[in-house]
């Protein structure tokens, strides 16, 4: 049976920094608060289907460091099957996320052992892949990798999700071959060539570059919401009205709130609607897969 999602991606040991605004060009700003937590798109989106009870397979690398420790017993910890991620000689992919007041958000990542994944990991994936309904990708491991797992995914029969994050330059014939994108504003305007400001911005987008592409489209707005074309169809998806503590992760639980409900047989427009209160939760907590719901905890908001 096709009951499986299986992530391509990138696992992080992420420092969150606490700081009251960026620092000047020379300045050493002491920042309020640093805390450590597992991280990646990859790895996150793995973690919320898995909470929501999705059996979740994840291929990546990571190192044979302590921070590598750290992330594969947290990924287990929430249900991810790690068996497909190898230890490799690179040092475990970070990320240094500097979290405002404000809620703005300022985040570089090191690749590290991400970009050791080679097309050789993919192919032992393969039995799992012909169990496999979904694969969901994302930009944190090398574009030719992902462009090698896109094409073993559609030829296993699978459904592709690519979060195309972070933007960068895509060949369209790659692009071509997904099912459904994933953008946010940034990197929605960054495909589009032109800003994504509010949801008629992201509405029009969103029809170009399904009619481009050949695929669904989802733009998701933060506390904005979000815009789906499903099969030409644009529609509008409110973000639920919460009080926002913290939006990392808000993109990724909305990812893996969307693989879930694709799982339960939902329209994608339907899923989005799921996904918007995946994440409307994720916000109202610390943390990236930590504040993640499981499903007895969405439930009340999608009642
Ligand atoms: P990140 O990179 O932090 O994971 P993102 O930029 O990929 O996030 P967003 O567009 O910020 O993703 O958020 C995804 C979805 O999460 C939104 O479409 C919305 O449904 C929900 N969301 C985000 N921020 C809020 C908020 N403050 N209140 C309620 N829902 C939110």
């Amino acid at each position: 049976m096709r009951d499986k999602i299986t992530v391509v991606g990138s696992l992080n040991y992420d420092i969150v920094l606490k700081i009251p605004r960026l620092p000047e060009c020379g300045e050493t700003l002491p920042a309020d608060d640093a805390a450590f937590s597992p991280g990646g798109k990859g790895a996150n989106q793995a973690v919320q289907a898995a909470k929501l009870g999705v059996p979740v397979h994840m291929v990546g690398c990571v190192g044979t460091d302590a921070h590598g420790d750290v992330l594969l017993e947290a990924a287990c910890k929430y249900g991810v099957d790690t068996a497909h991620v190898r230890r490799c000689g690179e040092p475990t992919g970070m990320g240094v996320i500097n979290a405002m007041e404000d809620g703005s958000v300022f985040a570089c990542i090191v690749r590290g052992a991400n970009f050791a994944v080679t097309k050789e990991d993919i192919d032992r994936a393969e039995e799992i892949l012909k169990e496999t309904f979904l694969v969901v990708l994302q930009m944190e491991i090398p574009q030719e990798i992902n462009g090698y797992a896109i094409k073993k995914a559609k030829e296993c029969g699978c459904r592709v999700l690519l979060n195309a994050a972070p933007a960068e330059e895509i060949p369209l014939d790659y692009l071509q071959m997904c099912d459904i994108i994933v953008l946010n504003e940034v990197e929605a305007g960054f495909y589009l060539n032109t800003d994504v400001k509010n949801e008629e911005d992201a509405r029009k987008g969103a029809a170009l570059l399904a009619e481009k592409y050949g695929t669904d489209i989802i733009i998701t707005l933060g506390k904005a919401g979000a815009v789906v074309s499903e099969q030409g169809d644009v529609t509008f998806i409110p973000a639920n009205k919460v009080e926002a503590i913290e939006t990392t992760g808000a993109g990724d639980s909305f990812i893996g709130g969307v693989g879930y409900a694709l799982r339960n047989g939902q329209s994608l427009t339907d899923a989005c609607k799921f996904a918007a209160c995946c994440s409307a939760v994720t916000v109202c907590r610390l943390g990236a897969q930590d504040s993640m719901p499981f499903l007895e905890e969405v439930g009340k908001l999608a009642a």
